[in-house]
């Protein structure tokens, strides 16, 4: 079968769930027992995302290749079970880098260099590249129809329709169609709008997926159907739903898989949904709750945890329990409020971060989780923490530190990483001294050797595992290990040259564990991480 495209577009503002929606597409044709993948294109200009604030644009997603890349990637990761990597994901940044390599390199031999046919040409490359061997690829172009930026992409994939043939290409353009109160009724003009843009360029959607807060009447359909040009049933609801992981259903349930088959002239099959159902049940009829605090210093934007929440709830899941998710900001505990802060939480998560803001509020929470024996997990800097507090209150380090908060203090229990081996260009590493901000850490899967009768293993089973990682820092085994090993905080994971520490513990907590990697980067719904699903299953415990 030829590699069958399906392009999807967004329109009338951003935030509207496209890369859940290509996921769970994504999800029902590989259901239906299809091979996929999906790439995301990212019109800004930044090279990847690795440099940008997880504020304004939520969590940098890391994948095995150790590429920085948009959070849909681990929606994509979840849904599909599958393991992407920098090639599923391209920014504009990129693209034009790209580009500009070869004009300086003399590539283009003379040529005046043109976004057509130069970097329309680069972006079908990367998509044509993506898909190579599979039934689908899915294709979403980040931003909203009518942004000068994603011109260059839909100009591209408007070419891919006539290079590939109409049979093989297919669009889908996701679109909100408000309910105003008021009026108490739904609009539809903004969709008719921005289908009108998308068909100025060239693109005519074949398949229209209405955001809404309410299911559509027929007539509404019929009306989209008949403003936009598209057949009526090629007008699909997106409704708001209770948990992201009952998309997959909802579509379904819609014949929104049918519509693609037919369309694509895509083998005859049914979907297998029954892993999803199962799901589904489990979220809605969990046995108990347990209630997980994260502190950290981004409380107002959850998309920046994004992946860690889902791995909380993939947690749960494995353990029939209903996850309730408290942000506490971390810059905002000290020592006297600490106990009125976590009160009533099960168990106390400290994530993965940079700066020092907030940095000490996430010390003492530590501190509170250790003494009195709640459940904790440090996950990156949380781990970093974990050790800068043990080495202060336990070892009697008063001044400990990690030497990205305090450069030349007396015990830099945390230091920066000198060098390590990389297992997939098999040399050893060091970019961390250079001070070029992006490109200089520690970054994707690596090998780590698990401790025998550790928690580590409880929750592995396995002598090695492999995580992902994105750090500068990390603990200074050659300075520190004597002490910490008197003191009682063991290592449990180490890299098999056992230069870097990756995994802590407390053998006399009931469950204490830091890690120096992201394991929720590798969490999915039908497959919770152990890890997480110990932590869930402690904090359970703890109630
Ligand atoms: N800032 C720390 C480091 O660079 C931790 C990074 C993280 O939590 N991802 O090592």
């Amino acid at each position: 079968m030829k590699t069958k495209f399906i392009f999807i577009t967004g329109g009338v503002l951003s935030s509207l769930g496209k890369g859940l929606a290509a996921a769970s597409i994504g999800a029902l044709l590989k259901a239906r027992g299809l091979t996929a993948t999906i790439q995301k294109l990212d019109p800004y200009i930044n090279v990847d995302p690795g440099t940008m604030n997880p504020f304004q644009h939520g969590e940098v997603y890391v994948t095995d290749d150790g590429a920085e890349t948009d959070l849909d990637l681990g929606h994509y990761e979840r849904y599909l079970d599958v393991s992407l990597n920098q090639n599923n994901n391209f920014t504009c940044g990129r693209i034009y880098h790209s580009v500009i390599t070869k004009e300086r390199r003399g590539d283009y031999l003379g040529a005046t260099v043109q976004v057509i046919p130069h970097v329309t040409d680069e972006i079908k490359q990367a998509v044509l590249g993506v898909a190579k061997g599979e039934d689908v690829a899915l294709i979403e172009i980040g931003g909203t129809v009518g942004d000068i930026e994603s011109l260059p992409f839909l100009e591209a994939i408007r070419q891919l329709r006539s290079e590939l043939g109409s049979e093989n290409v297919l669009y889908i353009h996701l679109t909100l169609v408000p309910y105003l109160k008021a009026a108490g009724e739904v609009k539809t003009k903004p969709t008719q709008h921005s289908v009108k843009e998308l068909r100025s360029i060239g693109i005519h959607p074949d398949i229209i997926l209405c955001r809404s807060e309410v299911e559509l009447e027929e007539s509404i359909k019929r009306k989209i159907a008949l403003f936009c040009d598209v057949d009526r049933d090629a007008v699909f609801t997106s409704v708001d739903v209770e948990s992201i992981y009952e998309v997959p259903l909802k579509f379904y349930q819609e014949g929104l898989d049918q519509k693609i088959a037919i369309l694509l002239k895509l083998p005859a099959k049914n979907c297998d949904l029954q892993p999803w159902k199962d799901l589904n049940y489990k979220l809605k009829n969990p046995k108990s709750e347990t209630t997980i605090g994260i502190v950290g210093k981004y409380v107002d934007l959850k998309e920046a945890y994004k992946s860690l929440h889902e791995a909380l709830i993939h947690g749960g899941v494995a353990n029939d329990v209903a996850v309730k998710l408290r942000y506490v900001n971390s810059e905002e505990i000290t020592p006297k409020n600490v106990k009125a802060k976590l009160k009533g939480l099960d168990g106390i998560l400290v994530p993965g971060g940079f700066g020092s803001r907030g940095v000490e509020g996430k010390i003492t929470a530590i501190q509170y989780a250790r003494e009195n024996k709640i459940p904790f997990f440090g996950i990156c800097l949380g781990m970093q923490c974990a050790v800068i507090e043990y080495a202060r209150n336990v070892l009697g380090l008063a001044k400990a530190n990690s030497e990205e908060f305090d450069k030349d203090g007396p015990d830099s229990v945390i230091y920066l990483i000198k060098e390590w081996y990389d297992y997939r260009t098999k040399k050893t590493e060091c970019r961390c001294e250079d001070s070029d901000k992006g490109g200089t850490m520690r970054l994707g899967a690596y090998p780590c050797k698990i401790v025998e009768g550790t928690k580590a293993m409880d929750a592995y089973g396995k002598p090695e595992i492999q995580e992902r990682h994105r750090h500068r820092y990390e603990f200074n085994k050659e300075g520190y290990a004597a002490n910490f090993a008197e003191g009682g905080l063991i290592f449990s994971g180490l890299s098999p040259d056992e230069t870097l520490v990756e995994i802590v513990e407390i053998p006399e907590h009931p469950w204490f564990v830091g890690c120096q990697f992201h394991p929720e980067f590798k969490s999915t719904p039908m497959n919770a991480h152990p890890l997480f699903r110990d932590f869930i299953k402690a904090a359970r415990d703890n109630k």
